[in-house]
């Protein structure tokens, strides 16, 4: 599915919005970054150990040879609200993982009892035009979303 850059100037933006809000809710619980830094630097270290580096700009995918394809510290989340996705499918979100991270998210692999979680290292717009509208569209496929999308685009 293409993607608008202006979900804002979409005639149903408020809509959209709406649902957005509530599309976190029914699928993501809200957890503390400190939270899950502190879980994980008991567990093992750093939380910085279990984040999924996100491909570099130069490549399409991820390449086994290239330093910034797997460079995890440009990969921290920088907002105290983290989201751990609800299903635990993990299948379903490893292989969806390259899109996540299209949509700007900032992805924490399943350790000790949390699913995958989603942070953000990036501020000064709208979040719900930028990166949670654009993963329910994309990832989520959600169909009142697409409809809300597609009418009148
Ligand atoms: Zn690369």
């Amino acid at each position: 599915m293409k993607t608008i850059k202006r979900y804002y100037e979409h005639p149903n933006w408020r809509e959209m919005e709406t649902l957005s809000n509530k599309l976190i809710s029914t699928n993501f619980n809200q957890i503390h970054l400190q939270v899950i830094e502190d879980i994980a630097t008991l567990e093992n270290g750093h939380l910085s150990e279990y984040v999924y580096p996100s491909i570099c700009d130069e490549h399409k995918t991820r390449n086994e040879n290239c330093d910034e394809c797997w460079d995890i510290d440009k990969d921290y989340p920088i907002w105290n609200a983290t989201f751990e996705i609800k299903n635990p499918n993990d299948e379903w979100i490893f292989d969806h993982i390259d899109t996540i991270q299209k949509c700007g998210f900032i992805t924490i692999q399943p350790f000790h009892c949390f699913n995958t979680i989603l942070g953000f290292n990036g501020g000064g717009y709208n979040f719900h035009e930028m990166h949670w509208i654009p993963l329910f569209l994309n990832v989520f496929e959600n169909r009142e979303m697409i409809k809300l999308y597609e009418v009148a685009k």
